[in-house]
């Protein structure tokens, strides 16, 4: 945890500059990792607002307060990226959406595939989505998730949605088929299609492509999807 991230709830009142947190995830980090004490300095920052710092002012088990709060810097800006990804199994999604997160994508769509597996739509994980933004939120030091969206649905998506959205951006399929190299340090903002672990079938590629994506290789080497997103995201963003 890189920054402590306050909701509007923990914030006692917007004038008093001070805040409480209660619940047992935060606690553990702040009693077990950060160990503490009173008077000692945080780093914070307020859910879609400011970054800045408070003073701890008192620990008990049950619940840290903060008095002193100083919120005086903007989050880091968001790369603009739109990252389209075929849904992985949940292990894989977990890490990607924390990559994600952390790397500043500003919107997630994840998207069916032939090769994705029906029972990971019925993954817990979903459940844990929020959670998994907050992990990231907190080790980028950022206070804005970005859009997550899920499109259960790969044709609809890419033939109805897919073409308003790649509007005005550099559109790309990541393929190691393609003959078309990856571009590097894109001036423009980007819309990204990354498969899961079975790829892409080559009549999704031509949906992609008849949509406006451009499928590129990073090379004759197959890599995991959670190797080629940050792999591509510091290509393309760099
Ligand atoms: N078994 C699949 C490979 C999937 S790899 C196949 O043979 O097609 C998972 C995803 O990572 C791919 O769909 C692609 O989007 C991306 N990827 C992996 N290696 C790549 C490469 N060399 N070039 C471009 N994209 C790659």
């Amino acid at each position: 945890m890189n920054l402590l991230l306050l909701e509007q709830d923990d914030l006692q009142s917007e004038q008093d500059h001070s805040a409480k947190i209660t619940d047992a995830r935060r606690l553990k980090h702040i009693h077990q990792t950060l160990n503490l004490n009173v008077g000692d300095s945080i780093k914070i920052g307020v859910r879609d607002g400011l970054k800045g710092t408070a003073q701890v002012s008192e620990i008990t088990p049950e619940s840290v307060s903060f008095s002193h709060l100083v919120l005086d810097t903007p989050p880091p800006v968001k790369i603009p990226l739109t990252l389209v990804l075929a849904l992985p199994r949940p292990l894989v999604l977990r890490r990607l959406i924390m990559d994600a997160v952390t790397m500043g994508v500003e919107r997630l769509v994840l998207l069916n595939s032939r090769c994705v597996e029906k029972s990971y739509w019925q993954s817990q994980v979903f459940d844990e989505l929020q959670q998994i933004v907050v992990l990231g939120l907190e080790q980028a030091g950022d206070t804005v998730a970005p859009i997550i969206e899920l499109r259960p649905r790969f044709r609809p998506f890419v033939e109805d949605e897919l073409p308003a959205l790649v509007e005005g951006k550099t559109a790309i399929v990541a393929h190691p088929y393609a003959t078309t190299v990856a571009p590097i340090g894109l001036t423009t903002p980007c819309v990204l299609v990354v498969g899961a672990e079975g790829g892409f079938i080559p009549f999704e590629i031509d949906l992609l492509e008849k949509s406006g994506c451009q499928s590129v290789s990073l090379g004759q080497r197959i890599l995991r999807t959670e190797t080629a997103v940050p792999l591509l995201i510091g290509r393309l963003m760099g």
